[in-house]
């Protein structure tokens, strides 16, 4: 029989553990303190529990942890990125970035990504499988350990599409939240997603005031449904009306990403349909230059008409900012790490 992964399991799941086994909850705190306070990697190491106690956790139970198999330190910035390997052998990727307000955590949800986007390397060889809610957590847990920080916030940006693993990522936010873990605050978290219009909805329902990032990268549905294939499932006007229920439902400013692509989504009438189909709504654009991807012939836009599409926006009020490039001498944009990897060791 697999045993069950303790990292994985939220404080009710773990109290429902000892509660099982005929022990009292507090033990189930305890244990939850441990794993996501001091972030132990062991049983053995539980030594808040008696050695019978911990044994007989054993023949169930396990913790799993990730190996890192590569740290890449920027010369750039301060940005470090992250190859982990998980117990299976696939490998994922993390971003650590540091701003004047705090670390940040870029991290992965999937194992590759069944999404598509024509211009996001992390979908190239399709999705392999969902990340646990330990192995989402874990990432965060060996980054602090590593550089002895304490992450400040975190965005769900890395490789794979979090509403397509939408229970393990609850349960990640609701861990990662608990004032007996890392005690991080909702609004320090950013999901992003391509738009996933169902399960936005759902997110809206779980009050967790997080905060929701949709790429949209065109503001028009027929050019979506060429770099973006879920649009060929949920046009914009539906995604723009499930955002408008997430801002009724959280009172939460929403984020668009934008990723401009030379020729693609650049032009002026790009930037007057965006302003339109957005307008009146809590909003702020993210301005994303393309990190292109060696295999696809995808450029970036000249600083000049980035900056250009920036003051449209603003002339019509819709709040922007350019993302700072960062760390992109360590292979920037998610996916393109794990990729190289698996290219050397084939
Ligand atoms: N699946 C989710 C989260 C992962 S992608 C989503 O689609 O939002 C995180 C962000 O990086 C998305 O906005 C994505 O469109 C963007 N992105 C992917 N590849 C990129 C690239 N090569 N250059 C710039 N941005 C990219």
């Amino acid at each position: 029989m697999k045993k069950i992964d303790l990292k994985s399991l939220t404080i009710n799941e773990t109290k429902e553990v000892f509660l099982s086994i005929g022990e009292k909850s507090f033990r189930a705190e305890q244990v939850f303190r441990w794993i996501h306070g001091k972030m132990i990697e062991s049983i053995d190491d539980i030594t808040v529990l008696s050695k019978g106690l911990r044994d007989k956790l054993k023949d169930t139970h396990t913790i799993d942890n990730l190996t890192i198999l590569q740290r890449f330190d920027s010369k750039e910035d301060d940005t470090k990125k992250y190859l982990f390997k998980l117990n299976d052998g696939n490998i994922i990727e993390s971003v650590m970035m540091e701003y004047k307000h705090g670390v940040t955590l870029c991290l992965s949800t999937q194992v590759g990504c069944k999404m598509g986007c024509s211009f996001c390397a992390s979908t190239q060889d399709g999705l392999v499988r969902n990340l646990t809610s330990g192995e989402i957590l874990d990432q965060v847990y060996q980054i602090q350990k590593d550089l002895d920080v304490k992450v400040s916030n975190i965005v769900l940006m890395g490789s794979g599409e979090p509403l397509d693993n939408y229970d393990n990522v609850l349960n990640f936010l609701n861990i990662l939240h608990s004032e007996k873990g890392q005690n991080i605050g909702y609004r320090h978290i950013t999901l992003s997603t391509c738009g996933v219009v169902p399960k936005i909805k759902d997110l809206a329902h779980e009050d967790i005031p997080i905060t929701l990032s949709i790429s949209l990268h065109t503001p028009f549905d027929e050019e979506r449904k060429k770099i973006m294939p879920i649009s060929r499932k949920y046009s914009i006007d539906e995604i723009i009306e499930a955002c408008k229920y997430y801002i009724e439902r959280t009172n939460r400013r929403v984020t668009f990403e934008y990723t401009l692509i030379e020729g693609v989504n650049d032009r002026a009438e790009d930037a007057k349909e965006l302003t339109k189909i957005l307008k009146g709504l809590l909003c702020h654009v993210n301005l994303i230059p393309l990190n292109p991807i060696k295999e696809f012939n995808l450029k970036t836009p000249k600083a000049k008409y980035i900056k250009e599409f920036k003051d449209f926006l603003d002339s019509r009020g819709i709040n922007s900012t350019i993302r700072r490039e960062m760390g992109s001498d360590v292979n920037a944009a998610c996916g393109q790490l794990r990729r190289d990897y698996i290219d050397t060791e084939e």
